[in-house]
């Protein structure tokens, strides 16, 4: 089939992805797979989201190659335009686009849904982002199938979806010195985890805090979707997948999806890799990859906290120090806006000052390519605030982690790839020098054997579940296959 024109039967997708680096990226390349398999798609993208996309990437033109299958709709967020969102506002643009989005979203699906026109086929499936609740009562008011995407990680959404029982077991609320006690009441998570583990919403002590309703209320209504997709694999969250479908039957595990889209459309095309594609919100700085050329293997420790965490000064003193002390060379992203607390008068020097006594050891940029950069021969670790794009982009490439999480699923992320999967150290909770410099040592150094070997498998493993026949691969096909049998 020619993929430049309309099929008058292509299946019609709806996607609509929170607007935020992390879902945003991943919904475009699960856009790509789906115009690729010449299925249709609107992709729908907030005016903000879509204004710094087009300024930062090449993605008009990547999707040009799907002509007729591909589109942009935009709606307002309701938010100033000067607005830079970090972690703790998520809740802010959550209300802002139930206020203002919403009622525009409706009246997409409802044109979409009532009319088909020339450029495009009525509406088959919508498939949202797990925190917009509001998309299951407008795809039922419409009779149009919906499946949430949830971009955080399986066992982030599991925990926060478990929030019922918690509070039945009395292990929320709680209090700040009762952070180690042991959480058992949720199903496949008993064993290991602590209360610090638990998801950063649950330190709120109260439960009728308008964050905990939205997360009681994204239980029932996940419960009415038809499917729910996850940037994942089987061989890393079996078990916790099954717990996941006691609650919706149909799960569709798909991940890593960057891998996976580089493997199928490269397969497909013929070329060798498409890692030059970016869905950055801000100007990739590639002089890292240059200066990565020039180091030795694995000698260099990658430092990133994603693109809503924010850095206060003390922390940024304690990591800088830790890593000087440590000897080891590494790859900094400090994001624009993203250090806090520096008093402008007396504290303007300190980034420029640390960054010259550590020049030659260091390399400072304000946003990497790094899926490139995790890629890269000369990476042997990377220090990351464990958002969960973050994570796998680390566990595809067998590159182990030092765990600092801020906030979401980063807690619980962070648990896992310390104590369940065994692929670094799990930080969290403490901001110190000395921790600092003996956690990049024992990564990059002392225990870099044991970690090396972990890390390979899980990383063979991801591979493999992309590959021809895997299970992330024949996931994929079972969602496009539903679709289109959807459509019928
Ligand atoms: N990222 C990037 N360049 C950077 C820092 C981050 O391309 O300098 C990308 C990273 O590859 C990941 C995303 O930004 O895909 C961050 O998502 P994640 O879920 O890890 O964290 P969040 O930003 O949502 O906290």
């Amino acid at each position: 089939m020619d993929s430049h024109q309309k099929p008058s039967s292509a299946p019609h997708v709806l996607l609509f992805p929170l607007p935020l680096q992390g879902p945003v990226n991943c919904m475009l390349k699960l856009a790509e797979l789906f115009c690729s398999s010449h299925l249709q798609v609107t992709f729908l993208n907030t005016d903000h989201i879509q204004r710094r996309l087009l300024s930062c990437t090449d993605v008009s033109s990547r999707f040009k190659r799907y002509a007729g299958h591909f589109r942009f709709e935009t709606v307002p967020d309701g938010l100033p335009a000067d607005k830079t969102l970090t972690g703790e506002q998520i809740g802010e643009l959550l209300d802002s686009m139930e206020a203002v989005s919403l009622p525009l979203f409706r009246e997409i699906v409802r044109s979409s849904v009532l009319l088909s026109d020339d450029a495009q086929n009525p509406l088959t499936c919508i498939i949202a982002d797990g925190a917009f609740g509001f998309a299951v009562d407008v795809a039922a008011e419409f009779g149009v199938a919906l499946m949430y995407f949830d971009t955080i990680s399986p066992c982030g959404l599991w925990s926060i979806l478990s929030a019922n029982r918690l509070i039945q077991a009395g292990d929320f609320p709680f209090k700040d010195d009762d952070l180690d006690a042991p959480v058992t009441s949720i199903p496949g998570m008993e064993g290991f985890l602590r209360r610090r583990d638990l998801p950063s919403f649950f330190r709120i002590p109260d439960q009728n805090d308008p964050i905990i309703q939205r997360v009681l209320k994204e239980e029932r209504q996940m419960k009415r979707c038809q499917g729910l997709i996850f940037n994942s694999f089987e061989d890393l969250e079996g078990p916790i997948l099954s717990q996941l479908k006691t609650l919706v039957p149909s799960v569709y595990t798909i991940g890593p999806l960057h891998t996976h889209k580089e493997t199928r459309l490269a397969s497909e095309r013929g070329s060798k890799n498409d890692r030059n594609s970016t869905n950055s919100l801000w100007k990739e700085n590639k002089s890292c990859i240059s200066w990565l050329d020039n180091q030795p293997a694995k000698s260099v420790i990658y430092v990133s906290i994603g693109s809503l965490a924010l850095m206060g000064k003390k922390q940024l003193l304690e990591i800088w120090h830790g890593l000087a002390n440590s000897g080891v060379r590494f790859l900094w992203v400090q994001r624009p806006g993203s250090i806090t607390g520096l008093d402008e008068e007396n504290d303007a020097g300190i980034p420029l000052k640390l960054c010259r006594a550590t020049t030659e050891r260091g390399c400072i940029v304000s946003w990497a390519p790094q899926e490139e950069v995790l890629a890269h021969p000369a990476i042997g670790g990377f220090l990351t605030h464990s958002g969960w794009n973050s994570t796998l982009e680390s566990i595809v490439e067998g590159v182990p982690m030092i765990c600092c999480p801020y906030f979401a699923d980063q807690q619980i992320n962070s648990r896992y790839v310390g104590e369940v999967w065994k692929l670094g150290l799990d930080m969290k909770d403490t901001c110190d020098r000395d921790i600092v410099e003996m956690m990049v040592r024992d990564l990059m150094e002392e225990r870099k054997d044991e970690f090396s070997k972990k890390v390979d498998h899980m990383a063979r493993l991801a591979k493999a579940s992309v590959s021809n026949g895997g299970s992330s691969y024949n996931a994929l096909n079972r969602l496009i296959e539903d679709i289109k049998l959807m459509s019928q």
